[in-house]
């Protein structure tokens, strides 16, 4: 076995190999780009090696970079993960020039399955049962056209270096073929320099179900059973799951052999997957699918294969591209349970999936495993305070659960997902929840057009709960936490008897206005009223963060989040993101910047609580303000030093008027 290895890739899946590496005892080598240099794939790996700067181009793809590093740092083998340069023979044949080892198949394997009309032309050769199509030389748009017809619409325009759905045009009308055919090529030229398409016959309600395969270098290839990946956006998978629904034993039988078939014919070497686009317009049939591709590479979603057989494919990798047999044979495998994964984006559902960036100024997951065999696992390459950058996919994580039968893996990974909670950017974790609840989903009537067909179902957000932007500015005013500290002015900004005392606060949401009045009725009660209604909120307890209250009657749990200039309020599963563009509260948040402490709203200077020269802390009672029958403590917002206080008590202040300044921050 290897002593050491680097990894040649970034995010969950570097982190994802080195954690099974360092169980081995193999010590491991990252590479990282600029943008990466404190990033948790670094911090995990024995040694890390600076390859370039953020632009994938100048960093995670320049092989002699890379080779370079494996050498400095003595590293004996590369594991390439997916993406970036896991499927470039170029690539495998410089690193074993170099004299290392590729972890991962031959050059000749990946360059058999490189082009979609080349591999689909060998596999055809090798009994493969193929898409029917036309996967030949001749470009003419003429030629093409009479191709299609005679496929019969209809018909699927591929980009034959494709990935990742580009350069792909489904045509239901012979009319639009040519436009189409234009339209895939030119896609197909900007993604990968090479325009040629072919073209398949576009199989009736698509499903989506791969192979995985695994071969060593003595002979043996097995199957690691099916997974169906049917949920997909724009051919994008969404969510996965081992086994596939309504599989039965001899149609997984036929495609296993299949896939066998395939990886043999090019001398296979490795974990690889063999895609399958099967008719799902019935019940599965041996003789309704056909191959795709194959993908010569770990996939991202192999954790529900792992979850189902038990086995780490990261140490099955190692252990094949050692030189090692494979420890079992086909007839030693079995399925356990289900296991399904999501795909959880920093992307925007509502706004047409628009990835999303921003700082995680807020991550927090559920009980889980990461990397590793659990019923919750979740496969995360970001830790809290990690900037999403528009330089790299914005996978934030890859949430897996197992159970004993589907049903309950869909409700595990339902309440899984509404408990993923992340500030600081937007992500698609309500529509997967939403989709894990979706009843065809969970009939197991799955197809690659169910997202499309119901995505309006499964991005619509629910209406505002009123006692969301309630709590939310609550929270702003820092009065959802009772201050145990026995200083009367401290409990000023706590739960007090504030009698009649009403506060004013404007929050934003969704780029509306949210005018709201909160009262406090008792210790913990208060009455809101916005332009949602009015509500009754009784702050019951509270522990780690999070708020149990009663509304309606109905106890519940809400989890405010304050980053800067924002509240982003966790409730029945939901985000609420709201803007508190009111410097008042300035205690809960950071976006005053701290220097200026300024009058929200024209008022009468109440007493002050500072003179220039204090140290006051976050949150600190800075001075009270009075207007229009309301009463607003001003509070620190950040540790600091008054500098000098501008008004007196007793004074009329205008809107806007500077009220105290603190010095600047040292450091
Ligand atoms: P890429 O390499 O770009 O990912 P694939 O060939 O793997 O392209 O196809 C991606 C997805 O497109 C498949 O998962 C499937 O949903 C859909 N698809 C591909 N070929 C067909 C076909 N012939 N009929 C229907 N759907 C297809």
């Amino acid at each position: 076995m290897f002593r050491k290895i680097l990894i040649a890739n970034r995010g969950e899946i570097a982190a994802r190999v080195i954690t099974t590496a360092r169980r081995m005892g193999i010590a491991t080598v990252a590479v990282h780009s600029d943008a990466d240099a404190g990033a948790l794939h670094v911090a995990l790996a024995d040694e890390a090696v600076r390859i370039g700067p953020a632009p994938v181009a100048e960093s995670y793809l320049r092989s002699e970079a890379i080779i370079a590093a494996a050498l400095k740092t003595g590293a004996q083998a590369i594991h390439p993960g997916y993406g970036f340069l896991s499927e470039n023979p170029g690539f495998v044949a410089d690193v074993e020039a170099a004299g290392l080892v590729f972890i991962g198949p031959p050059a000749q394997a990946i360059r058999a399955m490189g082009l979609k009309d080349a591999a689909k032309a060998l596999m055809q050769s090798a009994g493969v049962p193929v898409v029917p199509g036309y996967h030949g030389e001749n470009r003419d748009p003429a030629f093409l056209a009479g191709q299609a017809a005679a496929i019969g619409y209809p018909v699927l325009i591929k980009a034959r270096a494709g990935g990742g759905g580009k350069g792909m045009r489904l045509v239901e009308d012979p009319a639009d073929f040519a436009d189409a055919l234009q339209g895939a090529e030119r896609e197909a030229q900007a993604s990968f320099g090479d325009p040629a398409c072919l073209i398949e016959k576009y199989v009736a309600r698509p499903r989506h179900i791969e192979i995985q395969v695994f071969a060593d270098a003595h002979g043996n290839v097995v199957h690691l059973f099916e997974r169906d990946c049917s949920l997909q956006r724009r051919h994008q998978k969404v969510i996965e799951e081992a086994p596939a629904p309504g599989m039965t034993e001899p149609v997984r039988a036929a495609m296993g052999r299949t896939a066998i078939q395939a990886a043999r014919a090019i001398g296979y070497r490795g974990a690889g997957t063999v895609e399958f686009i099967a008719d799902g317009s019935g019940s599965l049939r041996d003789d309704g699918f056909w191959f795709m591709e194959m993908n010569t590479r770990l996939q991202v979603e192999h954790p529900v294969s792992e979850a189902i057989t038990g086995l780490d494919f990261v140490e099955l990798q190692l252990r094949v591209a050692a030189g090692e047999e494979l420890p079992f044979r086909q007839e030693d495998l079995r399925i356990d349970g289900h296991a399904v994964e999501a795909r959880l984006y920093a992307e925007d559902a509502e706004r047409g999936f628009l990835p999303a960036t921003g700082r995680l100024t807020y991550l927090s997951f559920p009980p889980a495993t990461a990397f590793t065999h659990g019923p919750v696992r979740i496969d995360s390459g970001v830790r809290q305070g990690d900037e999403i950058t528009p330089w790299y996919d914005p996978m934030l994580a890859k949430v897996i659960v197992h159970a004993p039968d589907r049903a309950s893996a869909l409700a595990r990974l339902a309440s899984v997902l509404d408990e993923c909670r992340i500030a600081g950017s937007t992500t698609n974790a309500e529509f997967l929840a939403a989709l894990a609840r979706h009843p065809d989903f969970r009939a197991g009537a799955v197809d690659t057009g169910l997202i499309a067909r119901e995505l309006e179902g499964l991005t619509a957000r629910p209406p505002l709960p009123p006692e969301a932007p309630a709590l939310a500015a609550l929270a702003a005013l820092d009065l959802l936490f009772p201050s145990d500290d026995p200083d009367p002015w401290r409990s000023l900004t706590g739960w007090r008897g504030w009698g009649t005392a009403e506060s004013h606060v404007v929050l934003a949401h969704g780029g509306e206005r949210l005018d709201l009045r909160l009262r406090q009725l008792g210790p913990g009660e208060f009455a809101a009223s916005s332009p949602l209604g009015e509500t009754a909120l009784t702050i019951i307890g509270h522990r780690s963060g999070e708020v149990r209250f009663v509304s309606g009657g109905v106890q519940r749990t809400a989890h405010p989040v304050a980053g800067p200039g924002r509240i982003s309020l966790f409730l029945d599963g939901v985000k609420h993101d709201f803007s508190v563009p009111d410097p008042l509260s300035g205690g809960t948040h950071d976006h005053v910047g701290g220097d200026a402490i300024i009058a929200p709203m024209p008022g009468l200077v109440g007493p002050l609580r500072t003179r220039a020269g204090d140290r006051v802390r976050k949150g600190e009672p800075l001075l009270l303000l009075e207007a229009m029958k309301m009463e607003h403590v001003l509070t620190a917002p950040r540790d600091g030093v008054v500098a000098e206080v501008l008004v007196a008590e007793g004074d009329q202040v205008g809107d806007g008027t500077v009220l105290l300044r603190m010095e600047a921050e040292v450091g």
